[in-house]
């Protein structure tokens, strides 16, 4: 139970910085420790190199030494063949030590070491004369008795020789007994210095390179030759060089391999390699961190865009090339009332879509995977919720593009568009509605004018009538006057009561409520058509109506009813303007051009103008607002019902003064080539 509770506690992980800091702490020290071996291990390898060759050259050095003695060995044997006397002896003596510096003395002594001849270095003063030869005597004695044991040479050990002038040589004595006839016939006794041998009998290259010396075994130094600098290591070798009687010790001691900081190039490779190693991972390691920020990064960008999705009110879609859908965010769920999970790798036909519509939604997927880009500014349909009803949505598609610029699916956005469509359809029936009421109170005002204008042919039609029933009463003419006048009489009846159908008629088309359809209609046909009601005001207000066309212009394209209406309107404004007992000359003149200029050579320009009394500057700015009016009588909706009507056609409503005064109304509308 403990033990278990302890494993789950070492279990427990670390957190993650801890954690990649002490892996990357264990990376560092591993590769740091095996840097260190290798370099420790180069520089151990260089080092055991260095040595053996030290060794090696020790060893060559020795025998190097060995042949030379070997070789003075027989050098001085032949001084004895041609049975010299001791004069000539000593003339070869001199001879031969001339050419052999390392030896300072050679003697020739007698069976009982008596000297019988003798000859010193010619390169130095006589080296024997501060001490005296005798004192050597003993070495001398010893080396002989060594030399007669062996039959060869024998050697001394060295000793220290004081010279005349102060200084001294370590000197080894060489004795080498004498044979004639089989018999001992004395001995060749030679003295060598050590210093000279080290001098003489070692190649130049060896002592170029070393420090080299004769030593005895506690390392006192007896002879030295070569440099003696020094470096922070020094590679030494030892060797014993036994002669027979006498031992010496070789030493040599390297300066050449004394490593500087780097001590050979592997050493300085390996280290380079390491500083390298080192730096790598000094980069690596600022990569890591960089690369760890742009995580950091990474994920804030995206939770920022989580954040953002989430909030959004636009439903987002995003489709496969093959139309399984990929993505959807909160909104678009909300929208149709299906969850993420229901939606996700959904294919076609979507759950959305009503029952009804499928067979065509299906083909407008077709078009659009086929690679068919729908309207950037969007589309319109309609979507089903999950519980049935019927919504419409502006979709706007378009190619999703990976980071490799690669066509990888569809995105979507859906806007739930059915608060807007209430809306306008909300204000397109009260704006039906206010334009229905402006017609009606147009026809009011018109109530009037239309029963003054009705009494005209009334009143004749009532004249004619009692004209004819006087000639019945009367009945006083022939059969055939009588027919004659009665039928005028009657046809004058019919005539007028055609002229008042004509009248009531033209009211009631304009009242008449009709589809609202656009068509192609010729100007003139507009203002005939409005002629008749202008009549009838202008006669009561004694104006003159003047229209002129322009010949050859184009039809306009237009809802021709509304058009009709504002034309009135206008009409009706610029005579109640100039309905004034100071204005005199009461002109209303309708005009249809074409607009000049090359831009808008399509569109057509009605003008309304009068000479009234032209409009205040006060008036100017809330002319068209809806119920502004300075009659007692009007509704002030005249104006801003024109705007709209005009607006709704793609055109513009203007005024200016007229000239020489009134004002100009006009307005324009696209035009339609008739064909
Ligand atoms: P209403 O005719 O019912 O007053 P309108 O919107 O047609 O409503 O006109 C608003 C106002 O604009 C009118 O009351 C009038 O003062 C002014 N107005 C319109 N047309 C003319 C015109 N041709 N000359 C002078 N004033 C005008």
């Amino acid at each position: 139970m403990t033990m278990t509770r302890r494993w789950r506690f070492l279990r427990r992980p670390l957190p993650v910085g801890l954690r990649r800091w002490s892996l990357w702490g264990v990376l560092v020290l591993l590769v740091v420790s095996m840097l260190a071996l290798l370099v420790w291990l180069a520089g151990t390898y260089e080092a055991g190199q260095v040595q053996s060759r030290v060794e090696r050259d020790a060893a060559d050095a020795v025998s190097d030494i060995r042949a030379a003695l070997t070789r003075n060995v027989q050098s001085l044997q032949a001084l004895q063949y041609s049975e010299p006397t001791p004069k000539s002896w000593e003339i070869d003596a001199e001879a031969f030590l001339r050419e052999h510096r390392e030896l300072v003395r050679v003697e020739w002594r007698s069976q009982s070491l008596k000297i019988l001849a003798y000859a010193d270095t010619p390169f130095r003063p006589p080296v024997f004369d501060r001490m005296g030869r005798q004192n050597m005597q003993s070495e001398v004695s010893v080396a002989c008795s060594t030399a007669l044991k062996f039959s060869g040479p024998a050697y001394t050990s060295s000793y220290f020789l004081p010279f005349a002038d102060g200084l001294g040589a370590e000197m080894m004595e060489l004795c080498l007994p004498l044979q004639s006839g089989g018999k001992p016939a004395g001995y060749l006794v030679a003295t060598y210095s050590l210093q000279e041998v080290l001098e003489g009998l070692l190649g130049r290259q060896l002592t170029s390179n070393y420090e080299i010396s004769f030593a005895e075994g506690d390392g006192t130094r007896l002879a030295l030759r070569g440099s003696s600098r020094r470096g922070s290591r020094v590679f030494t070798a030892q060797q014993l060089m036994d002669l027979p009687g006498a031992a010496l010790i070789l030493r040599m001691d390297s300066w050449r391999g004394t490593p500087d900081l780097f001590p050979n190039v592997l050493t300085a490779l390996v280290t380079a390699i390491s500083i390298a190693l080192v730096s790598v991972l000094v980069l690596l390691g600022k990569d890591i961190r960089r690369r760890v920020k742009a995580e950091h990064e990474l994920a804030d960008a995206l939770a920022f865009r989580k954040a953002m999705e989430d909030s959004l009110v636009t439903g987002l879609r995003a489709r496969d090339l093959n139309g399984l859908i990929t993505y959807v965010n909160p909104a678009f769920c909300k929208m149709v009332g299906f969850t993420t999970q229901e939606l996700l790798g959904h294919s076609l036909p979507a759950p959305y879509w009503p029952p009804e519509f499928i067979d065509e939604y299906k083909q407008r997927q077709a078009i659009i995977l086929a690679g068919n880009l729908p309207p950037r500014e969007g589309f319109e349909s309609v979507f089903m919720r999950r519980d049935g009803t019927r919504f419409p949505v502006l979709i706007i598609e378009a190619p999703l593009i990976n980071a490799q610029g690669m066509h990888t699916g569809w995105m979507s956005a859906f806007l739930d568009i059915s608060e807007q469509r209430r809306i306008e359809e909300l204000s397109r029936t009260s704006q039906e509605r206010l334009q229905a009421t402006a017609r009606l109170a147009t026809v009011g005002e018109m109530a009037s004018l239309l029963s003054h204008e009705l009494n005209q042919p009334l009143a004749a039609i009532s004249s004619y009538a009692t004209g004819a029933i006087n000639l019945l009463a009367e009945g006083g003419e022939t059969p055939f006057e009588l027919g004659a006048d009665l039928q005028l009489a009657m046809h004058r009846v019919a005539e007028q009561a055609e002229r008042a159908g004509k009248i009531i008629k033209s009211v009631q088309d304009f009242v008449r409520r009709r589809e609202q359809v656009r068509e192609s209609v010729a100007p003139k046909v507009l203002l005939d058509a409005i002629a008749p009601l202008i009549n009838l005001q202008a006669r009561k207000s004694q104006v003159r109506v003047i229209t002129e066309l322009e010949p050859g212009i184009a039809a306009v394209f237009c809802d021709r009813t509304m058009i009709e209406q504002v034309l009135l309107n206008l009409a009706r404004n610029a005579m109640q303007a100039m309905d004034q007992p100071d204005i005199l000359e009461r002109v209303l003149t309708l005009r249809v051009s074409r607009v000049k200029g090359e831009a808008r050579s399509q569109w057509i320009e009605f003008s309304v103008a009068d000479l009234g009394a032209g409009i205040a500057p006060e008036v100017q700015p809330q002319l068209f607002n809806p119920f502004f009016t300075t009659k007692a009588e009007g509704m002030g909706l005249g104006l801003s019902l024109c705007r709209t009507v005009v607006e709704q056609h793609g055109g513009a409503l203007v005024f200016t003064p007229n000239t020489p005064q009134g004002t100009v109304f006009i307005f324009t509308l696209p035009a339609r080539t008739v064909a």
